[in-house]
Protein backbone atom coordinates (compact mmCIF):
# COMPACT_ATOMS: atom_id res chain seq x y z
CA UNK A 1 0.00 0.00 0.00
CA UNK A 2 1.58 3.46 -0.32
CA UNK A 3 0.46 5.89 2.04
CA UNK A 4 0.91 8.83 0.47
CA UNK A 5 1.53 12.30 3.08
CA UNK A 6 -1.39 14.26 4.04
CA UNK A 7 -3.28 13.43 1.15
CA UNK A 8 -4.02 9.81 2.39
CA UNK A 9 -7.94 9.69 2.02
CA UNK A 10 -8.60 5.68 0.52
CA UNK A 11 -7.93 3.62 -2.35
CA UNK A 12 -8.04 5.00 -5.43
CA UNK A 13 -8.29 8.58 -7.40
CA UNK A 14 -9.77 11.71 -5.92
CA UNK A 15 -10.90 15.24 -7.29
CA UNK A 16 -8.05 17.52 -6.80
CA UNK A 17 -7.48 20.56 -9.58
CA UNK A 18 -4.67 19.63 -11.74
CA UNK A 19 -4.73 20.22 -15.58
CA UNK A 20 -1.93 19.84 -18.43
CA UNK A 21 -0.16 16.17 -17.08
CA UNK A 22 -0.89 13.37 -16.98
CA UNK A 23 0.60 12.24 -13.74
CA UNK A 24 2.71 14.03 -11.19
CA UNK A 25 4.87 12.62 -8.19
CA UNK A 26 5.48 15.76 -5.87
CA UNK A 27 7.66 15.89 -3.44
CA UNK A 28 8.12 12.47 -2.46
CA UNK A 29 10.73 11.49 -0.11
CA UNK A 30 11.40 7.98 1.23
CA UNK A 31 14.07 6.57 3.47
CA UNK A 32 15.35 3.16 4.13
CA UNK A 33 16.99 3.96 7.59
CA UNK A 34 20.01 6.11 7.17
CA UNK A 35 19.60 6.32 3.73
CA UNK A 36 17.36 8.70 1.81
CA UNK A 37 16.76 7.26 -1.63
CA UNK A 38 14.45 9.89 -2.95
CA UNK A 39 14.51 13.81 -1.26
CA UNK A 40 11.38 15.59 -2.11
CA UNK A 41 11.85 14.70 -5.87
CA UNK A 42 9.19 15.97 -8.02
CA UNK A 43 8.43 14.55 -11.90
CA UNK A 44 5.66 15.06 -14.13
CA UNK A 45 4.41 13.04 -17.00
CA UNK A 46 2.07 15.14 -19.43
CA UNK A 47 -0.57 13.34 -22.17
CA UNK A 48 1.27 11.04 -24.54
CA UNK A 49 4.69 12.25 -23.11
CA UNK A 50 7.55 9.78 -23.55
CA UNK A 51 9.76 10.87 -20.50
CA UNK A 52 13.29 9.56 -19.38
CA UNK A 53 14.51 8.98 -15.95
CA UNK A 54 17.80 8.38 -15.82
CA UNK A 55 20.86 8.46 -12.92
CA UNK A 56 24.06 6.66 -12.19
CA UNK A 57 23.23 3.35 -9.50
CA UNK A 58 21.65 3.85 -6.04
CA UNK A 59 20.02 7.40 -7.42
CA UNK A 60 16.53 6.57 -6.69
CA UNK A 61 14.79 5.51 -10.23
CA UNK A 62 13.50 1.83 -9.19
CA UNK A 63 12.47 3.55 -5.75
CA UNK A 64 10.37 6.51 -7.90
CA UNK A 65 8.79 3.25 -9.59
CA UNK A 66 7.98 1.14 -6.46
CA UNK A 67 6.16 4.30 -4.58
CA UNK A 68 3.82 4.76 -7.96
CA UNK A 69 3.25 1.21 -7.73
CA UNK A 70 2.53 0.60 -4.47
CA UNK A 71 5.51 -1.18 -3.62
CA UNK A 72 7.32 1.39 -1.18
CA UNK A 73 4.87 3.55 1.36
CA UNK A 74 7.04 7.25 1.02
CA UNK A 75 7.49 9.23 3.88
CA UNK A 76 6.06 12.09 2.69
CA UNK A 77 4.67 13.46 -0.96
CA UNK A 78 2.09 12.85 -2.94
CA UNK A 79 0.96 11.46 -6.38
CA UNK A 80 -1.72 12.48 -9.22
CA UNK A 81 -3.06 11.05 -11.76
CA UNK A 82 -5.23 12.33 -14.43
CA UNK A 83 -6.20 15.52 -12.33
CA UNK A 84 -6.93 13.33 -9.33
CA UNK A 85 -5.34 12.17 -6.49
CA UNK A 86 -3.89 9.16 -6.21
CA UNK A 87 -3.40 7.65 -2.48
CA UNK A 88 -3.42 4.48 -1.34
CA UNK A 89 -3.13 2.69 -4.57
CA UNK A 90 -2.50 -1.33 -4.12
CA UNK A 91 -0.31 -3.11 -6.77
CA UNK A 92 -3.33 -5.69 -7.74
CA UNK A 93 -5.20 -2.29 -8.62
CA UNK A 94 -2.63 -0.62 -10.84
CA UNK A 95 -3.95 -2.28 -14.34
CA UNK A 96 -7.69 -1.17 -13.43
CA UNK A 97 -6.26 2.58 -12.74
CA UNK A 98 -4.91 2.70 -16.55
CA UNK A 99 -1.24 1.97 -15.16
CA UNK A 100 1.17 -0.87 -16.21
CA UNK A 101 5.25 -1.50 -15.12
CA UNK A 102 7.42 -4.05 -16.57
CA UNK A 103 9.81 -5.17 -13.97
CA UNK A 104 13.60 -4.82 -14.10
CA UNK A 105 14.61 -8.48 -15.97
CA UNK A 106 11.48 -10.09 -17.12
CA UNK A 107 8.88 -11.18 -14.30
CA UNK A 108 6.83 -13.12 -16.21
CA UNK A 109 4.92 -16.04 -14.59
CA UNK A 110 7.08 -19.38 -15.06
CA UNK A 111 3.99 -21.78 -14.92
CA UNK A 112 1.87 -19.89 -17.85
CA UNK A 113 1.98 -20.01 -21.51
CA UNK A 114 2.99 -17.03 -23.11
CA UNK A 115 -0.35 -16.34 -24.21
CA UNK A 116 -1.57 -16.96 -20.53
CA UNK A 117 0.82 -14.53 -19.53
CA UNK A 118 -0.48 -11.50 -21.71
CA UNK A 119 -4.06 -12.88 -20.97
CA UNK A 120 -2.93 -11.92 -17.67
CA UNK A 121 -2.35 -8.32 -18.39
CA UNK A 122 -6.11 -7.49 -20.54
CA UNK A 123 -7.48 -9.26 -17.02
CA UNK A 124 -8.89 -5.45 -16.10
CA UNK A 125 -11.21 -6.34 -19.73
CA UNK A 126 -13.08 -8.91 -18.13
CA UNK A 127 -16.67 -7.99 -17.71
CA UNK A 128 -18.01 -11.59 -16.55
CA UNK A 129 -16.99 -12.25 -12.63
CA UNK A 130 -14.81 -15.23 -11.15
CA UNK A 131 -18.00 -17.14 -10.61
CA UNK A 132 -18.64 -17.09 -14.22
CA UNK A 133 -15.35 -18.17 -15.54
CA UNK A 134 -15.44 -20.84 -12.84
CA UNK A 135 -18.72 -22.89 -13.68
CA UNK A 136 -18.05 -21.69 -17.12
CA UNK A 137 -21.12 -20.23 -17.76
CA UNK A 138 -21.59 -18.95 -21.39
CA UNK A 139 -20.87 -15.02 -20.46
CA UNK A 140 -17.48 -16.15 -18.93
CA UNK A 141 -16.56 -18.21 -21.61
CA UNK A 142 -17.28 -15.23 -24.39
CA UNK A 143 -15.25 -13.06 -21.73
CA UNK A 144 -12.08 -15.65 -22.43
CA UNK A 145 -12.50 -15.76 -25.62
CA UNK A 146 -12.46 -11.83 -25.76
CA UNK A 147 -9.37 -11.57 -23.84
CA UNK A 148 -7.54 -14.64 -25.79
CA UNK A 149 -8.14 -12.61 -28.84
CA UNK A 150 -6.74 -9.26 -27.31
CA UNK A 151 -4.10 -11.13 -26.02
CA UNK A 152 -3.41 -13.02 -29.31
CA UNK A 153 -3.21 -9.72 -31.30
CA UNK A 154 -0.70 -8.04 -29.22
CA UNK A 155 1.60 -10.80 -29.33
CA UNK A 156 1.20 -10.32 -33.38
CA UNK A 157 2.25 -6.96 -33.22
CA UNK A 158 4.74 -7.93 -31.17
CA UNK A 159 5.98 -10.37 -33.60
CA UNK A 160 5.30 -12.70 -30.89
CA UNK A 161 2.34 -14.92 -31.88
CA UNK A 162 3.97 -18.00 -33.01
CA UNK A 163 5.53 -19.05 -29.42
CA UNK A 164 1.97 -18.02 -27.48
CA UNK A 165 1.70 -21.59 -26.68
CA UNK A 166 5.41 -21.88 -25.29
CA UNK A 167 6.64 -21.42 -21.65
CA UNK A 168 8.10 -18.23 -21.51
CA UNK A 169 11.43 -19.91 -19.94
CA UNK A 170 12.32 -21.86 -22.89
CA UNK A 171 12.38 -18.78 -25.14
CA UNK A 172 15.47 -16.29 -25.71
CA UNK A 173 15.69 -13.60 -23.34
CA UNK A 174 14.87 -10.68 -26.14
CA UNK A 175 11.79 -12.26 -27.14
CA UNK A 176 10.58 -13.17 -23.55
CA UNK A 177 11.39 -9.08 -22.41
CA UNK A 178 8.95 -8.60 -25.92
CA UNK A 179 6.35 -10.61 -23.95
CA UNK A 180 6.67 -8.42 -21.11
CA UNK A 181 6.33 -5.33 -23.00
CA UNK A 182 2.61 -7.21 -25.07
CA UNK A 183 2.12 -8.12 -21.35
CA UNK A 184 2.19 -4.63 -20.47
CA UNK A 185 0.24 -3.00 -23.35
CA UNK A 186 -2.40 -5.03 -23.65
CA UNK A 187 -4.44 -3.31 -20.67
CA UNK A 188 -4.19 -0.30 -23.16
CA UNK A 189 -2.18 1.67 -19.69
CA UNK A 190 -2.41 5.71 -20.13
CA UNK A 191 0.94 5.30 -18.14
CA UNK A 192 3.39 2.97 -18.59
CA UNK A 193 6.68 2.48 -16.47
CA UNK A 194 9.39 0.20 -18.29
CA UNK A 195 11.87 -0.45 -15.55
CA UNK A 196 15.20 -1.12 -18.14
CA UNK A 197 13.53 -3.07 -20.86
CA UNK A 198 16.70 -2.73 -23.12
CA UNK A 199 18.58 -4.63 -20.18
CA UNK A 200 20.51 -7.78 -22.00
CA UNK A 201 18.75 -6.58 -25.35
CA UNK A 202 21.64 -6.33 -28.12
CA UNK A 203 21.65 -3.65 -30.59
CA UNK A 204 18.80 -4.48 -33.56
CA UNK A 205 16.24 -5.61 -30.39
CA UNK A 206 16.96 -2.57 -28.61
CA UNK A 207 16.42 -0.29 -31.68
CA UNK A 208 13.19 -2.26 -32.47
CA UNK A 209 12.78 -1.64 -28.60
CA UNK A 210 13.25 2.24 -29.20
CA UNK A 211 10.71 1.72 -32.13
CA UNK A 212 8.47 0.55 -30.24
CA UNK A 213 8.75 3.13 -27.41
CA UNK A 214 8.60 5.78 -29.79
CA UNK A 215 5.54 5.04 -30.80
CA UNK A 216 3.57 5.33 -28.30
CA UNK A 217 4.25 8.96 -28.09
CA UNK A 218 0.85 11.09 -27.92
CA UNK A 219 -1.08 8.18 -27.03
CA UNK A 220 0.51 6.55 -23.73
CA UNK A 221 2.56 8.37 -21.50
CA UNK A 222 5.88 6.81 -20.73
CA UNK A 223 8.62 6.54 -17.88
CA UNK A 224 11.41 4.95 -18.79
CA UNK A 225 14.26 3.69 -16.08
CA UNK A 226 17.10 2.86 -17.71
CA UNK A 227 20.94 2.98 -17.79
CA UNK A 228 20.88 2.40 -21.83
CA UNK A 229 21.60 6.42 -22.47
CA UNK A 230 21.44 6.32 -26.00
CA UNK A 231 18.41 5.11 -26.39
CA UNK A 232 16.96 7.29 -23.64
CA UNK A 233 18.53 10.25 -25.71
CA UNK A 234 17.23 8.71 -28.48
CA UNK A 235 13.69 7.76 -27.55
CA UNK A 236 12.40 10.30 -25.03
CA UNK A 237 10.79 13.96 -25.40
CA UNK A 238 11.88 15.00 -21.98
CA UNK A 239 14.59 13.52 -19.26
CA UNK A 240 14.49 13.32 -15.70
CA UNK A 241 18.41 12.91 -14.09
CA UNK A 242 18.48 12.00 -9.87
CA UNK A 243 21.36 11.52 -8.19
CA UNK A 244 21.62 10.88 -4.47
CA UNK A 245 17.75 10.65 -4.56
CA UNK A 246 17.68 14.54 -5.92
CA UNK A 247 16.70 15.78 -9.05
CA UNK A 248 19.97 17.41 -10.60
CA UNK A 249 18.83 18.12 -14.35
CA UNK A 250 15.64 18.20 -16.11
CA UNK A 251 14.97 19.41 -20.05
CA UNK A 252 14.89 18.21 -23.37
CA UNK A 253 18.00 15.27 -24.23
CA UNK A 254 20.27 17.71 -25.69
CA UNK A 255 20.16 19.93 -22.85
CA UNK A 256 20.27 17.18 -20.30
CA UNK A 257 23.03 15.98 -22.52
CA UNK A 258 25.27 18.82 -22.15
CA UNK A 259 24.48 19.40 -18.50
CA UNK A 260 27.63 19.18 -16.15
CA UNK A 261 25.78 18.27 -13.58
CA UNK A 262 24.66 15.50 -15.29
CA UNK A 263 28.32 15.13 -16.73
CA UNK A 264 29.21 14.69 -13.03
CA UNK A 265 27.05 12.42 -11.69
CA UNK A 266 27.71 10.36 -14.31
CA UNK A 267 31.80 10.64 -14.54
CA UNK A 268 33.81 7.49 -13.98
CA UNK A 269 30.18 5.50 -14.73
CA UNK A 270 30.46 3.15 -18.15
CA UNK A 271 26.98 4.89 -18.83
CA UNK A 272 29.29 7.84 -20.13
CA UNK A 273 30.58 6.64 -22.60
P1 LIG B 1 20.04 1.04 -9.98
O1 LIG B 1 20.25 1.80 -11.22
O2 LIG B 1 21.31 0.43 -9.47
O3 LIG B 1 18.90 0.06 -10.06
P2 LIG B 1 18.39 3.02 -8.69
O4 LIG B 1 18.64 4.36 -9.25
O5 LIG B 1 17.20 2.29 -9.21
O6 LIG B 1 19.68 2.12 -8.83
P3 LIG B 1 17.31 2.50 -6.08
O7 LIG B 1 17.28 1.03 -6.29
O8 LIG B 1 16.03 3.22 -6.11
O9 LIG B 1 18.32 3.19 -7.12
O10 LIG B 1 18.06 2.76 -4.71
C1 LIG B 1 18.21 4.06 -4.15
C2 LIG B 1 18.90 3.91 -2.80
O11 LIG B 1 18.02 3.29 -1.88
C3 LIG B 1 20.15 3.03 -2.85
O12 LIG B 1 21.11 3.56 -1.94
C4 LIG B 1 19.64 1.68 -2.38
O13 LIG B 1 20.68 0.93 -1.80
C5 LIG B 1 18.59 2.10 -1.39
N1 LIG B 1 17.48 1.13 -1.29
C6 LIG B 1 16.60 0.81 -2.26
N2 LIG B 1 15.70 -0.07 -1.82
C7 LIG B 1 16.03 -0.34 -0.53
C8 LIG B 1 15.47 -1.18 0.47
N3 LIG B 1 14.38 -1.93 0.25
N4 LIG B 1 16.07 -1.19 1.69
C9 LIG B 1 17.16 -0.44 1.94
N5 LIG B 1 17.73 0.39 1.04
C10 LIG B 1 17.18 0.44 -0.19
Amino acid sequence: MVGVGSAVMGEGVQATPQLGCRFAARELTVRFGGITALDAVSVEVAAGEVLGVIGPNGAGKTTLFNVICGFVAPQSGTLEFKGKTLANVRTNRLAGLGIARTLQGVGLFPGLSVLENVMMGAERFRRAGVVSALLALPRGDRDERALRERATRMLAQLGCEDVAARMPQTLPYPVQKRVVLARALVGEPQLLLLDEPAGGLGAEDMQELGERIGSLRGSTSVMLVEHRVDLVMSVCDRVVVLDFGRVIAQGDPATVERDPRVLEAYLGSAEVA
